[in-house]
């Protein structure tokens, strides 16, 4: 149990300007975007540097007080959201979001744990470069979040996911040691990856500080396009198409269901109809080139030539601006908030094998239908990467709470879909309290055991994110 004692320990390390007690202003730390957890806590935490972090992790260490690590609060699986009762103390790094260093010659950024992502991508901007993870919570998620999550998003095809991304890390050890991982290598061969461990592990090994991430040239050209076809073995076919005429400048490849797109006409201000007619399905493709603009113009006119030729789509739209550009894509990355005015909705962050996909949907289409008759489904997402989100709106008038009380019965007959078609439940959402149940029935004892081992090794008082990911065994 927290004591007043303790609790003036904690606040004597960030002083007490940046320690949140008051119950008023903990709201926006303690419930998930989604409204689907709410926790308590007795205090949030905003450490300003390295050593404070190392200082509260000790004291927390030696007192057996859990510690929550906290970004911008974006996360989908509630990894950053405190437990109730249980005196969950959050830590959150939006103080330490200076950006280090910014290298053209080397292609390096070293920002802090709390950087803002879109902070992220204007210092590389200042210098010519990008940093391409884009996610359309961009305004407020931190790197420190996105590592912790291995974040994915709508450029993964080309860059990778946040791993990808990562060249070396600072971590503050439960203990309160601090791993100085801060290394600029692409090659290093020196034992084990420690940096990959801390990335995707949502918190429960330590507290990410700082990383160095890798930045790219800025695209000299860039085209996106927008295709209606009649269903997803189209789309399916199309990528081919497109991974063929594109190579490595194919950046995007986005599937979209008509009943998402005209959410999003109707829900969200300035999305307009994509194409003259509505169709069942879309796809959004995305090339960037090295060269001049007149490159990309001509890989997606290609891509849609051959596609016309062979029947795929019965129509598209190319970009004729950068405005244009952005409105594409403003509407592929509005689909998930214009699905909340129709009520409750069940989601899925799931991948497959891409060329599963179709088969897929139609089997996961099949089986909501049957258990929520006139369910609307409303899947999207990275089909290049094989990553489909596959999110399921109430039916018209139907109670919402009753709906959405369903949750694990409806994931539960989807999931058993992806694991049959060898996919994995969580594509880039990470596991955090939503899934966690979840992961220990589906993965190997042994995947488990090891994984409850490194937890146990790095964390010997059990104090870091506890009940994330694995349950907590002490
Ligand atoms: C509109 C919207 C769109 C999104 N789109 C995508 C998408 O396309 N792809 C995608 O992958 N995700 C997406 N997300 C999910 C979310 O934005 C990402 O998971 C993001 O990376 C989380 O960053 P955050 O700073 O908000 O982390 P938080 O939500 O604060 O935390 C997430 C997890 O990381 C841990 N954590 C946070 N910071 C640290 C740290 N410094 N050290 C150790 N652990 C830490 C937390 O304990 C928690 O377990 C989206 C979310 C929204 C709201």
């Amino acid at each position: 149990m927290i004591d007043d004692a303790l609790i003036d320990r904690f606040r004597a390390i960030v002083g007490a300007q940046n320690m949140v007690t008051a119950k008023a202003d903990q709201e926006r730390y303690i419930h998930d975007t989604r409204g689907l957890y709410t926790g308590q806590t007795p205090a949030v935490l905003k450490p300003g540097s390295t050593a404070e972090v190392a200082a509260i992790l000790k004291l927390a260490s030696e007192t057996g007080t859990p510690i929550v690590p906290q970004g911008g609060n974006t996360g989908h699986v509630a990894g950053q959201v405190p437990r109730t009762g249980l005196d969950d103390v959050v830590l959150s790094l939006e103080r330490m979001n200076r950006i280090r260093d910014v290298d053209p010659v080397g292609n390096v950024l070293v920002a802090e744990a709390g950087a803002v992502l879109a902070d992220i991508h204007a210092a590389a901007e200042t210098v010519e470069r990008i940093f391409p993870l884009s996610l359309g919570s961009q305004g407020s998620a931190q790197i420190g979040g996105n590592l912790s999550t291995n974040a994915g998003g709508t450029a993964v095809l080309a860059y990778g996911n946040m791993r990808h991304l990562c060249l070396g890390l600072e971590v503050v050890l439960p203990t309160g040691e601090i791993w100085n991982g801060l290394r600029r290598l692409k090659k290093d061969n020196t034992g084990y990856d420690l940096r990959d461990l801390f990335i995707g592990a949502e918190g429960t090994l330590g507290v990410i500080t700082a990383a160095v991430l890798k930045l790219f040239p800025r695209p000299a050209g860039h085209q996106v396009a927008i295709a209606g076809l009649s269903d997803p073995k189209a789309a399916l076919t199309l990528f081919g198409i497109a991974t063929r005429r594109a190579g490595p400048a194919l950046t995007g490849f986005e599937l979209m269901a008509e009943i998402g797109v005209d959410f999003t006409v109707k829900h969200i201000p300035g999305v307009r109809p994509p194409l003259a007619t509505p169709q069942p399905w879309y796809v959004l493709i995305d090339v960037s080139t090295s060269d001049a603009q007149d490159s990309a113009d001509a890989i997606v006119t290609a891509i849609l030539e051959e596609a016309y030729a062979a029947d795929l789509v019965a129509d598209a739209v190319i970009a004729q601006n950068e405005t244009q550009r952005r409105a594409f894509w403003h509407m592929r990355e509005s689909m998930s908030p214009a699905q909340k005015p129709e009520g409750g909705s069940i989601k899925h962050d799931v991948s497959v094998p891409v060329a599963s996909i179709p088969a897929f949907l139609a089997e996961a289409d099949q089986a909501v239908m049957a258990m929520v008759p006139g369910a609307r489904i409303c899947a999207f997402g990275h089909m290049g990467d094989g990553n489909i989100h596959y999110n399921i709106s109430q039916p018209v008038g139907a109670d919402s709470r009753a709906f959405l009380d369903r949750w694990h019965e409806v994931s539960d007959r989807v999931h058993a879909i992806v694991r049959a078609h060898a996919g994995s439940i969580s594509a880039e959402h990470g596991i955090g309290q939503l899934k966690r149940d979840e992961l220990a029935a589906i993965r190997e004892p042994i995947e488990i055991d090891l994984m409850q081992r490194i937890k146990a090794a790095f964390d010997p008082a059990g104090i870091m994110n506890p009940d994330k990911v694995l349950q907590q065994r002490l």
